[in-house]
C-alpha cells in the first residue's frame, strides 16, 4: 500500500511543504516554538474551532505564560480562563500535567515522545503534535482532518474508527512525517510543517462531504479519491448516533440580593464549575408545564417564593444530546436552611468571578443585563 519513499516525497511531502509555506493561516501559536504554548493551543483546539480558540489562547498566555505559573495557579483561576470553552476536564488535566512537569522535570517540558505521552490529558495525537511542532521530531498525528486527507488520498473505504484502519492510518501518517524528516537537504521545521500542512489542508481545502476544493489542492494530481470521483463518499464514517432529547430545570433563586449557586463536585460533569440550582426533568414538558411543576417542587421542599416566573429557555447540544433548559427566576421570602444546604448565596457583584458552564453564563448575562 505504501508508495516508495521517493514517490511519497515527490507526490506528497514536497507539494505539501511548498503549499504550506504560502497558504498556512497566521495563527498566534504558530509564531512560537514554546512547547508550553503549543500544548495549550492543542488542548484548546480539541473539539473547538480555531476562531473561538484564538482569544482564549491569547488571554491564557497573558495570564498564565509559563508552565510554572500554571502549576501554581488555583483551579478556579484556570476554570475561569477556560469558561465558555466547554469540556472542562481538559483544563483540569492541563493543571495536573503542569504540576507533574514541575515536580518531575523541574518545569521543563519533556522532549521525549513517550514522556510527553505519559502526562495527564495527553493522548497520541497531542503527543505527536507537540513532539513534531515544538521539537520538529518525526512523530505522526492523526485527527479528523488528517483522517479525511489520508483516507481520500489512499481511497481507504473501511471505517476509519475500526482498529485495523486506525493502525493503517497511523502508519501512513508516520510514513509521511518520516519522509519529511529524510528529505535532503533537510530544512529545519520539515516535520513540524508537514504535520501542520496535512491538518491545514483538512481544515481549509479537503473539507467534509462535497465541500472539498480539489482544484486548489496540492495533492490533486495523485489523490485516489479525486481521480476516482469518490471524494464526497470518504471517509466512510459510521452513522451518527440518534439524537436524544433531554430537559433540565434551572432555578435562578434570589434572596436578599444574593443568588443561589452550587459548585459541581468531584467526578460530576463540569466539576469545579458553578451553576444555578438545577434538576433533571422527569418528562418532556412545555415551559408552562415546567413552571407549574417547579413551583410545586419548591413548595414541597417548603421553600416559599414571592414571585416565580419563566426567565428564558436555553437549548444546547452535548455530543448527541439536545438539551433544553427551562429557566425560572424566583424571589424567596426567607432563606431556606437544609433543603438547599449545599448551595452558596452569591452577591450580584461576585457572580462574575465564579466560573460557569456556557448555559449558566447566559443566565448570568441576562441577570446582569
Ligand atoms: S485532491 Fe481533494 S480529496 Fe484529495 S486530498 Fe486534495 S482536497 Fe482532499
Amino acid at each position: 500500500m505504501q508508495k516508495a519513499n521517493k514517490t511519497i516525497q515527490k507526490d506528497c511531502v514536497r507539494p505539501l511543504l511548498k503549499w504550506y509555506r504560502t497558504h498556512a493561516r497566521d495563527l498566534p501559536w504558530r509564531r512560537t516554538h514554546d512547547p508550553y504554548a503549543i500544548w495549550i493551543s492543542e488542548i484548546m483546539l480539541q473539539q473547538t474551532q480555531v476562531t473561538t480558540v484564538i482569544p482564549y489562547w491569547e488571554r491564557w498566555m497573558k495570564e498564565i505564560p509559563t508552565i510554572q505559573a500554571l502549576a501554581e495557579a488555583s483551579e478556579q483561576t484556570i476554570l475561569k480562563l477556560w469558561e465558555g470553552l466547554g469540556y472542562y476536564r481538559r483544563a483540569r488535566m492541563l493543571h495536573k500535567a503542569a504540576k507533574m512537569t514541575c515536580d518531575r522535570y523541574q518545569g521543563n517540558f519533556p522532549q521525549d515522545h513517550e514522556t510527553i505521552l505519559s502526562l495527564p490529558g495527553i493522548g497520541p495525537y497531542t503527543a505527536g503534535a507537540i513532539a513534531s511542532i515544538a521539537f520538529d521530531q518525526p512523530k505522526p498525528i492523526l485527527d479528523g482532518n488528517v483522517i479525511r486527507v489520508l483516507t481520500r488520498y489512499y481511497s481507504i473505504k473501511s471505517n476509519p474508527k475500526d482498529r485495523e484502519t486506525q493502525n493503517q492510518l497511523w502508519g501512513l501518517a508516520d510514513h509521511w512525517v518520516h519522509q519529511a524528516d529524510l528529505m535532503r537537504p533537510r530544512t529545519a521545521g520539515n516535520c513540524s510543517h508537514l504535520n501542520q500542512s496535512i491538518m491545514e489542508l483538512g481544515a481549509t481545502i479537503c473539507l467534509p462531504g462535497n465541500l472539498a476544493q480539489c482544484n486548489k489542492c496540492p495533492l490533486s494530481k495523485t489523490c485516489g479519491a479525486n481521480m476516482t470521483s469518490q471524494v464526497a463518499n470518504l471517509p466512510n464514517l459510521p452513522k451518527r448516533r440518534a439524537v436524544v432529547q433531554q430537559q433540565r430545570f434551572v432555578y435562578v433563586l434570589k434572596y436578599n440580593d444574593r443568588y443561589l449557586m452550587q459548585q459541581k463536585g468531584t467526578d460530576e460533569h463540569n466539576e469545579g464549575l458553578w451553576e444555578f440550582y438545577n434538576t433533571d426533568s422527569p418528562v418532556i414538558m412545555s415551559p408552562e408545564e415546567a413552571l407549574q411543576f417547579c413551583l410545586e417542587t419548591l413548595q414541597k421542599k417548603g421553600i416559599q417564593v414571592s414571585t416565580f416566573s419563566i426567565l428564558t429557555t436555553i437549548k444546547h447540544t452535548i455530543t448527541h444530546h439536545r438539551i433544553t433548559l427551562h429557566c425560572f427566576e424566583g424571589s424567596l421570602t426567607e432563606k431556606p436552611s437544609s433543603q438547599l444546604a449545599d448551595g452558596k448565596w452569591v452577591t450580584i457583584k461576585t457572580l462574575k468571578a465564579h466560573p460557569m458552564p456556557s448555559a449558566h453564563q447566559k443566565l448570568r448575562s441576562i441577570i446582569l443585563g
